[in-house]
């Protein structure tokens, strides 16, 4: 797996991401390093876009 953590981040260039305190984020490029992500809700019944997130983030450490 490729991401940021262990300093070699290959930009996945299907997902964009300006996520920069997560593990996975490719610092200077605004994209996510992980090859697929999962994406939920923490909703019962989403209705906009705030209603999503990102299950895969991971705080950087
Ligand atoms: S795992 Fe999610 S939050 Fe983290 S860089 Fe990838 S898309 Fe962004």
């Amino acid at each position: 797996m490729s991401n940021c953590a262990n300093g070699s981040c290959t930009p996945n260039r299907s997902i964009k991401c300006t996520v920069s305190n997560c593990a996975y984020h490719c610092a200077d490029q605004q994209y996510c390093g992980l090859n697929s992500i999962q994406v939920g809700t923490h909703e019962a019944n989403p209705t906009k876009s705030q209603c999503v997130d990102c299950e895969s983030f991971k705080l950087k450490g």
